[in-house]
Parts: C-alpha cells; structure tokens; sequence
C-alpha cells in the first residue's frame, strides 16, 4: 500500500441534469485495499460510480478526481479505463453476435492501446494482443476464476443469467487487470448465486496490484467479501468511515441513525 491514494475523490458536487447530487464526497482508495461505499437507496452510489467512469449526464461542478495523482476530470471512459480504472456495470448489455471471448480481447487491445489521439479519437497503433497468447491467458484466468471453458465461446450477455453477466463482469477484470475497479451493485436482484460469483472473484483478484470499491445497498455481500474500511454515504456525502465492524452494525442497526448522527453533528 503506498501513500499516494491511487483514486482520491477530493469534496466531489456532481450535478444530474442542474439537481445536485453529490454534495462534497470524499474518498481515497488505494492498490491492495477493499473499500465498501454503502447507503440507502438514492443517496448517491450509483450517481458516484458514473462519475468516475466519465458517464456525459453527470456533471462535476466542483471538487477533483485524481488517479495517481493526475487529474481525470477531462478524460473519456475510454482513456479512464486504458488509466487503470474498471466499472462493472450495472446493468450490462448483450451482444448477440458477439462472443464473450472476442468481446474480452478487443477490449484488452482497447485497454492496451496507446492514448495518443488520431483524428477521432484513439486509435491502437499496435496489434495488440496476439490470439494465441489471448487464448492462453484466457484459459488461465478462467481457471482461477474456475469458469467452464464454454463459457467463452457464448455471445455476451445473450440470454445469461444473472449470475452469469456476473461472471463475465468478473471475467473481464481479470483479463483487463485494472488497478482500481468499481463494482456498483444492483439494490434488488442479486441473488445469492450472483452474490457469491462477484464476491469470490473479487476475494480471487483482489490483492496488492488492484484496489476495489465496492458499492452496495445491502451488507449482504459483506458476509462474502471482508472489506477494510466501510463508508457510509448518506444525501450526497460520506457521513461515517470505518472498519469491516461498522458493516455490521449496518445490518443490525439499519441506516437511520447514521442519518440522526449526521443531523447531530452538522454544524
Ligand atoms: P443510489 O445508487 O445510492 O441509489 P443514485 O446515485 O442512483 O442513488 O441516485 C441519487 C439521486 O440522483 C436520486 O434522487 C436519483 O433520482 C438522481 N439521479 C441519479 N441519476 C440520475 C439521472 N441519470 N437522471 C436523473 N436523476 C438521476
Ligand atoms: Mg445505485
């Protein structure tokens, strides 16, 4: 863990068409920590994960977002992800057509290739990643992540489950090997299939290379994934921090009182 945060989110406002949303929020998020960012339905999670993959509706009218150190506020998606930064998304698309291994390997090429802009933007200049070595390394994360081969060679998101659109978001970490990735769970949904996938691959990626944010509704995933600080968001900024302990006080307490402490402790 070093001392420069990868990601630092410095007192973030984000506007969703002229309605503030975020109201001062920040966190750092290193290599090697897991993060949980949780907090009652609307109280801006989902409006923070979209900030910072550089989703065009929401707006930053002040604060930062650094990524080692330099800021990411002008950049595209695209350059945030080459960066290092990976979103899982939420609702994921289907590419019928598509299968999820060529999906994975354009989108490692994209990832690998050089930022340098050339008249619409960037263009890889290299090769990329040959198929033969993308096969090799496919097969091997598919074994860590303990995937059926098969898996593979179906079209993205065309008819999968749940669980699987999970997979193949968990898949596509590993192959991307981002520094800092966000995971923003859906608040209803997730069954506990699709639950244990994301948490098993982020216990199996996670480590002294990759940093995670986890963002949650429930402390449900909590019971999977041990994260080393919790932070609670409530109305647009993080109200209380803590350890893994806080989660559960979460789970038994439920949100209010971190709201009622709030209130107690607004100047
Ligand atoms: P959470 O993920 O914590 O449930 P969101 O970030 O999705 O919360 O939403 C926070 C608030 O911002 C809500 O009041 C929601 O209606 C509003 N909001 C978020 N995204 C949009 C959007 N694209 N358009 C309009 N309003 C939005
Ligand atoms: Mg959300």
């Amino acid at each position: 863990m070093s001392d420069t945060p990868d990601l630092a989110v410095r007192d973030l406002h984000v506007a969703v068409e002229g309605k503030e949303i975020l109201k001062g929020l920040s966190v750092e998020v290193r290599k090697g920590e897991i993060h949980a960012l949780m907090g009652p339905n609307g109280s801006g999670k989902s409006t923070l994960a979209n900030t910072l993959m550089g989703h065009p509706r929401y707006e930053v009218t002040s604060g930062q977002i650094l990524f080692k150190g330099q800021s990411i506020l002008d950049m595209e998606p695209d350059e945030r992800s080459r960066l290092g930064l990976f979103m899982a998304f939420q609702y994921p698309v289907a590419i019928p057509g598509v299968s999820v291994a060529n999906f994975l390997r354009s989108a490692l090429n994209a990832r690998l290739a050089p930022s340098e802009k050339n008249g619409n933007g960037a263009m890889p200049r290299k090769k990329g990643i040959g198929p033969k070595e993308f096969r090799t390394l496919l097969k091997e994360q598919m074994g860590l992540l303990r995937m059926d081969e098969t898996f593979a060679g179906r079209y993205l998101n065309d008819g999968f489950s749940g669980g699987e659109k999970k997979r193949a978001e968990i898949l596509q970490m590993a192959i991307l090997r981002p520094e800092i990735a966000i995971m923003d769970e859906t608040d209803s949904g997730l069954d506990i299939d699709a639950l244990r996938i994301v948490s098993e691959g982020v216990n199996a990626l996670a480590g002294p290379h990759m940093g995670v944010l986890v963002i949650t509704h429930y402390q449900r995933i909590l019971d999977y994934i041990k994260p080393h600080f919790v932070h609670v968001i409530v109305d647009g900024r993080i109200s209380l921090s803590g350890g893994a302990e806080l989660a559960l006080e979460l789970e038994n307490r439920g949100y209010d009182w971190v709201r009622d402490q709030d209130e107690v402790e607004a100047p």
